[in-house]
């Protein structure tokens, strides 16, 4: 592919990533927590039961991408503190969302993953800057992107000398309207053909229906996916944002149970 060099598999076999006990890329990951923080009460619960049921890392948005300016925003800096509480209390390393270039350098100091989402994906100043940041970036493809302009955006991170990306299927915008996007599972195995960097699969904002998300949870895994990111909310029907597509922590965890016994059964095929 041309101008895909660094992100290339004729560059490397394969990238691992260590975010604190876990090796992206080797172990199947699992990341939940809530779309936004909202509260701490809120956050702190969704943490303790995400990590009971087997979560590896907790998300958060604390810098929401609204599409309407009149939608709540994100609590910012008191946001980014929630969370940092929420990994002293349960040691899970933290997810969240950076908009702007020039929150990268104090978010390192709070966060452990900077996720950069599906609107941003193409904003060239942000990916210099999380590339320079040497923090690992969770890359989530754009609602209108080729595999080869997402790879493209992984150049980016990887040309400031940043190794650590993990890129993340959402889901694209198709004729389809029943279901929010339409969730591209052959990226999975697409990328994996083209590219060594890792990449998990992100069901709720594919589907944006919570009835969808266990079936393709399973199909995710399946594909060879390298791990899963889900919104989880103690009281869904509350939540500020994303509520259609939110798991109960009762429902997350059942479906860990089945993802684990899936990937283990997956293991013992190779
Ligand atoms: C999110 O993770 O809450 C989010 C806004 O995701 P995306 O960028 O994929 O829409
Ligand atoms: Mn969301």
């Amino acid at each position: 592919m041309e101008n895909i060099k660094l992100a290339s598999l004729k560059t490397k076999q394969k990238t691992f990533i260590k975010v604190g006990d876990i090796t992206v890329g080797k172990d199947f990951v699992v990341i939940a927590g809530p779309c936004s923080v909202e509260s701490e009460e809120q956050t702190l619960h969704t943490a303790r039961a995400v990590k009971e049921a087997g979560a590896h890392m907790i998300r958060g948005g604390a810098f929401k991408p609204r599409t309407s300016p009149y939608k709540f925003q994100g609590l910012g800096l008191k946001g980014i503190k929630i969370l940092e509480k929420a990994r002293e209390e349960t040691g899970l390393p933290v997810v969240t969302e950076v908009m702007d270039p020039r929150d990268v350098a104090w978010m390192c100091e709070y966060v452990d993953v900077l996720q950069v989402g599906a609107r941003n994906m193409q904003n060239f100043s942000l990916l210099k800057e999380v590339g320079k940041s040497k923090h690992p970036v969770l890359l989530k493809r754009g609602m209108y992107s080729t595999f080869k302009e997402w790879l493209s955006c992984a150049e980016y991170i990887l040309n400031e000398g940043n190794p650590h990306v993990i890129l993340c299927e959402r889901g694209i915008r198709t004729f389809e309207t029943y279901s929010r996007n339409t969730l591209d599972l052959s990226a999975v195995p697409a990328i994996k053909e083209l590219s060594h960097l890792p990449i998990i699969v992100d069901p709720a904002h594919a589907t944006g229906k919570t009835s969808l998300i266990p079936s393709m949870c399973l199909a995710a895994v399946a594909s060879g996916a390298d791990g899963l990111i889900l919104e989880v909310h103690s009281q869904p029907e509350k939540a500020l944002s994303d509520k259609n597509q939110t798991l109960t922590p009762q429902m997350f965890s059942r479906m860990a149970q089945n993802l684990f016994s899936l990937r283990e059964f997956m293991k013992k095929m190779n």
